[in-house]
């Protein structure tokens, strides 16, 4: 069978997309930050991970302006050979010292940036330890490493203490966890996760994409959040959530560091961050620090809309963050559920398998620092009328 045979042989989208159900690669014609333009008709964006709601920030947009034209729009060209600004380095002091580290490393997307990591640092006779819902980057990285991949249930810290036990004593062992689970919206257990690492001489990674700007009071992540940033080795993190770019980093010891500069492939062939995207994340940090008043009020609205939710009858999970994954069940109910909020004016992302189980199909929402207690009013609205009339609450 040739590839083109092959291919044609996928026919579950179109026949989704014969439906009217379909929705996936929607254009945008217009973005308001909280409110989207799509063929002429405004929607309430809660599919959008701009936790800060800052791709509209006006000092964001300006910094960007700037680096737009003392740069050009691209910078043609890996960071190992003529694709590092100021501005990237600029950016490395400012997250290494908002996360408290020694050193911090850009990529031009968090995808990459676990990839190059994860595959550089677990070598032959190394063991790799993941949680099952561990973002696709990290067991896409986990794909090209030459150790000993283990994978345990979700959470589950007793399965994780097993596959320790049996891995000999003087392995190096890595276990890389989500901060936040994309999919899920809960918190990782970190304390317990770093103890049981202490005990068997593991080392921790943690992927704050979702955490980054969100949680910690100074928005620095997960660990921030804990209390505990010495006793995770490396935290990776992207800039394509809360601080409305594009591009990742990882944080953490310099000679890491200076080896993944040096070794991580994802990196050294890849063109670099545009400038424009990198002044956006240097702006963005700055906002975030001097406008706290923003994750308190993304803190609030998760709670209304997790409160609103529930109190309709919707099942969230355990959603902990302003990720809330509203579980509707089988597939049809979950397009039909999604297409009735669309034409409501609500834009929501559908999740179905292989990312969740058959039975667990949902609409996930994350919500912004920007959006009002009217946005809120009117997507609880519409879930509770489209949630009737599908009969799914
Ligand atoms: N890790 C997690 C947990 C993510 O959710 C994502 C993006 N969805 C990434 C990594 C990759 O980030 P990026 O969009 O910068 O490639």
């Amino acid at each position: 069978m040739g590839l083109l045979e092959k291919c044609s042989r996928f026919t579950r989208a179109r026949e989704v997309q014969a439906s009217g159900f379909y929705p996936y690669f929607i254009p945008i014609e217009q973005s308001y930050d909280t409110e989207v333009v799509i063929e002429g008709k405004r929607k309430i964006m809660v599919g959008s991970n701009n936790y800060l709601g800052l791709t509209h920030h006006p000092y964001v947009l300006e910094k960007a302006r700037e680096a737009l034209y003392r740069y050009g729009t691209g910078c043609t060209g890996s960071r190992f050979l003529n694709g590092t600004l100021d501005l990237h380095v600029e950016l490395e002091e400012k997250l290494a010292e908002l996360m408290g580290t020694e050193s911090a490393l850009v990529f031009s997307t968090g995808y990459q940036t676990n990839l190059g990591v994860i595959s550089t640092l677990v070598g032959r006779g190394d063991h790799l330890f993941l949680d099952k819902l561990n973002h696709a980057s990290i067991v896409d990285g986990a794909s090209l490493v030459y150790g000993t991949v283990h994978r345990y249930p979700h959470g589950d810290l007793r399965a994780l203490e097993r596959q320790l036990q049996a891995v000999p004593d003087k392995a190096h062992k890595l276990v890389v966890t989500d901060g936040v689970f994309s999919m899920e919206g809960d918190i990782v257990d970190l304390p317990a996760l770093c103890d049981l690492a202490e005990r068997y001489g593991a080392e921790v990674m943690v992927d704050d994409a979702h955490s980054l700007g969100v949680l910690g009071d100074d928005g620095a992540g997960t660990a921030s959040h804990f209390g505990m940033r010495d006793r995770v080795l490396l935290t990776m993190g992207t800039f394509s959530k809360s601080f409305a770019s594009i591009g990742g980093v990882v944080t953490g010891p310099e000679p890491i560091l200076h080896y993944l500069r040096h070794h991580a492939r994802s990196l050294i062939f890849s063109a670099s961050m545009p400038p424009a995207s990198v002044a956006t994340v240097l702006a963005a940090l700055e906002v975030m620090k001097n406008e706290p008043e923003r994750r308190e009020n993304l803190w609030r609205l998760t709670h209304r809309m997790q409160d609103g939710l529930k109190s309709l009858g919707f099942d969230i999970g355990g959603s902990e963050t302003p990720i809330i994954p509203v579980v509707i069940g089988e597939m049809e109910d979950t397009f039909a559920m999604w297409r009735a909020l669309f034409d409501a004016g609500v834009f929501t992302n559908p999740v179905m398998p292989p990312a969740v189980p058959e039975s667990q199909c949902r609409l996930r929402i994350s919500l912004m620092a920007t959006h009002t207690d009217d946005h809120i009013d009117a997507v609880l609205e519409a879930f509770a009328t489209v949630g009737r009339a599908i009969a799914v609450i």
